[in-house]
């Protein structure tokens, strides 16, 4: 992801990774999730990768910290999200999660969309706030802040992200939005063989991160809908597609990619109907 619009936060950033004075809670605010999402996910893998000793706003992509980060299962990265509301009682348990002693000096929890805290969830979290502790540091990330309570805000340092995914950036390939309509129609009516149609017809490295990268625009256009139950398969399909795309960054094979891709999304049964709505 190219983070070019965004140098003045990562200038800061690099200056307090380098002094080590990193805050206790970060508040993102970006409109673009699939961006904000990478954005946070680079700086966790720059706080833990095995191969940053310049300190810089670097991740290597190849450690065992950066792919376990990458994979969602590092030790001491916790994420929460919901895909309808954050609750109190799960807040709870991700304190509870924190109180046992991190594995390489630091713990970092990441809440995505604190929009959707309950308010129970909110002021249980704001507790936890105002009681930082040395080795944890907070990643609350939203779209819309004005929505967030100003008590959270005040004790987070806000980064306001101005970038967008590059995904926007890629001329649309009419042909690769005529391929993903025919996918997701044919995955509603037997999603088995809307796989192997796909593996058939796009079968190199180039051609499958462009797959990914259209496959993203349109989901993220679909977003518009505000159909909760769209919303839900959009998240779900969004997550994987950025997994996908991260692995793909680091030169996993491409074709196990997007078999692996294909077969969770069967796997889940994420109804892909809103990819023919847009
Ligand atoms: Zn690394």
């Amino acid at each position: 992801m190219n983070f070019s619009k965004d140098t003045v936060v990562i200038k800061s950033l690099t200056n307090t990774l380098k002094t080590n004075k990193l805050s206790h809670a970060y508040l993102v605010v970006g409109e673009d999730s699939l961006y904000s999402d990478e954005f946070i996910l680079s700086f966790v893998k720059a706080i833990f990768c095995l191969e940053n000793k310049e300190k810089n706003f670097f991740s290597c992509e190849k450690c065992r910290n950066c792919s376990s980060i990458n994979h969602g299962n590092y030790v001491d990265f916790y994420k929460l999200t919901s895909e309808t509301s954050i609750k109190k009682d799960e807040i709870q348990t991700l304190k509870s999660d924190l109180s046992v002693k991190s594995f390489y000096g630091k713990k970092i929890y990441w809440i995505k969309d604190i929009e959707k805290m309950t308010e129970q969830a909110a002021n249980s979290l704001l507790k936890f706030l105002e009681e930082p502790e040395d080795d944890i540091i907070a990643i609350l990330s939203c779209k819309n802040i004005s929505v967030v309570l100003p008590t959270i805000i005040s004790r987070c340092q806000q980064i306001k992200l101005v970038g967008k995914s590059e995904n926007d950036e890629v001329e649309t390939n009419e042909e690769l939005t005529r391929l993903i309509a025919e996918y997701a129609k044919r995955y509603i009516r037997k999603p088995h063989l809307a796989n192997i149609y796909i593996l058939e017809k796009i079968k190199t490295k180039e051609d499958i991160v462009e797959f990914f990268k259209h496959l993203s625009i349109q989901t993220t256009t679909s977003y518009t809908d505000n159909n909760l139950h769209d919303v839900v398969n959009i998240s779900k399909v969004q997550e994987k597609i950025l997994l996908a795309l991260s692995d793909l960054n680091s030169n996993v094979n491409a074709t196990l990619v997007l078999e692996k891709f294909l077969f969770t999304i069967l796997l889940d049964n994420n109804n892909l109907e809103f990819l023919l709505r847009g």
